[in-house]
């Protein structure tokens, strides 16, 4: 299970990851963040992911968008109200467990404002995306991104918006 942690506004990581966020986010969705999220993974994700970089040095390791749909009231989100692992909410199934394949590949893009198309407006009204720290990705603007390797993909932060 993983460990989340919403960013205080006035801290410095906040500040970084709202500018990352918005910078690849279309205007025209007028968005409004309700919360920031750092998403710290399970150990043995966590060293899945070390051992793919490290056994992959000659490729790169970027940071992309990964929009998902969720069926629970997430702005109340904390560390003891995910959804049951029965529960069809792909957001709280990628906090517990990482990402799985899915057609074969997981899905990502450089792009917020491509991957906010994959989001839905859950029971409070609010859309999730992930940032996710992806080895080995191709980098093709205004489409979607995907690699063959779970362990290729990582979650770091959770966005919590409108828009
Ligand atoms: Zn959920």
């Amino acid at each position: 299970m993983a460990n989340i942690i919403p960013l205080s506004i006035s801290s410095s990581e906040y500040t970084t990851v709202k500018s990352t966020f918005t910078s690849k986010m279309a205007l025209k969705y007028n968005i409004q963040i309700h919360s920031i999220i750092r998403v710290e993974m399970p150990k043995h994700i966590i060293n899945n992911h070390k051992a793919y970089k490290k056994k992959n040095p000659n490729l790169r390791c970027a940071q992309y968008f990964h929009g998902t749909k969720h069926v629970c009231a997430i702005r109340s989100l904390n560390n003891s109200n995910f959804c049951q692992p029965n529960v069809a909410c792909s957001v709280c199934g990628i906090i517990r467990t990482g990402f799985k394949l899915n057609n074969g590949g997981v899905w990502f893009s450089p792009d917020a404002w491509y991957s906010h198309s994959y989001t839905n407006l859950g029971p409070d009204s609010s859309r999730t995306m992930f940032i996710v720290d992806v080895v080995g990705a191709a980098n093709s603007s205004g489409s979607e991104n995907y690699v063959a390797y779970a362990e290729a993909i990582m979650p770091r932060y959770l966005i919590v918006y409108s828009g």
